[in-house]
């Protein structure tokens, strides 16, 4: 029997990526299915019925999507992050599930430089701003994303620290950063970006005792996900310190009390993305689509589980 991917994505693919996945698919002789933008869970449901591999992206993957999901064997989450997949449900249901480590790394790094020079520049306002050389920033979570944002902060000759619990400090020397020996210790440098998964030790961690912690200028940088940070208490720091900068990926869902909080005018101390952009790049949607065809094809015929994610 041929076998069916389902590429099912309610935010679509740029065409280009569409095109690379489908010639990857066609080539081990299987067929692709595609549920683009589609408009509810119902839309899902429906499509997965038959599906051998479903390639997702921030889609929801959950019990009920597994019981209409007869013939599923694996699901790729084409990028990073994959707090959308329910990995125990997948686990009862014998279905493995997989990411695309660091496709979208570099985007995302660029990303980050981006939104800490518009900061340091305040905004482009016309008023005098400041330079990177020579300051410090450090990673919550040292993984793909934050290797990438470490190598431009060489170029830029900044000084990287890291801490990172399920990697040995030796690794971290290595690759150039200091290894920091708690979450605490991140908060004493003036740049901390998180690049930790989103999981029950790191919901929320990022909270008032931490940010007020932070020296002059103490920047918080968040391209790994919003529920990370402390919400309430985020709103308060912001309000009752002057100089501290929120740069986020991943904006806050009711943004008018944050945007109260600095007053200012020109989005100096709060900068934010429209909706989630830090993958949004030709080159990531291309590396992460591929990369998960490539994987579901690897696995069928080869039966590689390299990237699969444990419950
Ligand atoms: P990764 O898996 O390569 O790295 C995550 C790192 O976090 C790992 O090294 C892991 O050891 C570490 N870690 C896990 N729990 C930790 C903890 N409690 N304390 C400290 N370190 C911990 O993932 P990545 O590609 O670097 O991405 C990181 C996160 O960023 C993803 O989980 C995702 O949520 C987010 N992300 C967002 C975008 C975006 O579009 N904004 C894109 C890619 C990734």
């Amino acid at each position: 029997k041929q076998r069916t991917v389902l590429l099912a994505t309610e935010k679509a693919f740029a065409a280009g990526a569409v095109t690379k996945i489908e010639s990857v698919v066609k080539a081990a002789n299987y067929t692709l299915k595609k549920l683009e933008n589609y408009k509810g869970k119902d839309d899902l449901l429906a499509a997965v019925e038959g599906a051998d591999a479903m390639i997702i992206r921030s889609d929801i993957v959950d019990a009920a999507v597994l019981e209409k999901a007869n013939q599923l064997k694996i699901v790729v989450r084409a990028g990073a992050g994959y707090d959308n997949i329910d990995l125990k449900a997948c686990e009862s249901k014998g279905v493995v599930a997989m990411n695309t480590p660091g496709q979208n790394a570099n985007a995302v790094a660029e990303l980050v430089f981006g939104m800490m020079i518009v900061s340091a520049r305040n905004n482009f306002d016309g008023t005098s701003g400041f330079e990177l050389v020579n300051r410090e920033i450090a990673f919550y979570g040292f993984g793909a994303v934050a290797r990438a944002v470490h190598k431009l902060a060489q170029g830029f000759g900044m000084k990287s620290f890291a801490y990172d619990p399920y990697i040995p400090a030796d690794k971290i020397k290595e690759m150039g950063a200091e290894p920091v020996s708690s979450v605490a210790g991140l908060f004493e440098h003036q740049y901390v970006s998180l690049h930790v998964p989103l999981t029950d030790e790191t919901k929320a961690s990022i909270n008032k005792a931490l940010l007020s912690k932070m020296p002059k200028g103490g920047t918080l940088i968040n391209t790994a996900r919003v529920e990370v940070v402390h919400e309430a208490d985020m709103l308060e720091v912001l309000s009752t310190r002057s100089d501290f900068c929120y740069l986020c990926d991943v904006a806050p869902k009711d943004i008018e009390p944050f945007k109260a909080a600095v007053g200012d005018k020109f989005g100096k101390r709060l900068i934010f993305t429209k909706k989630k952009m830090g993958a949004q790049t030709a080159e990531a949607n291309d590396n992460a689509g591929v990369a998960a065809a490539n994987q579901i094809v690897g696995f069928f015929e080869k039966g590689e589980t390299r990237f699969s994610l444990k419950a």
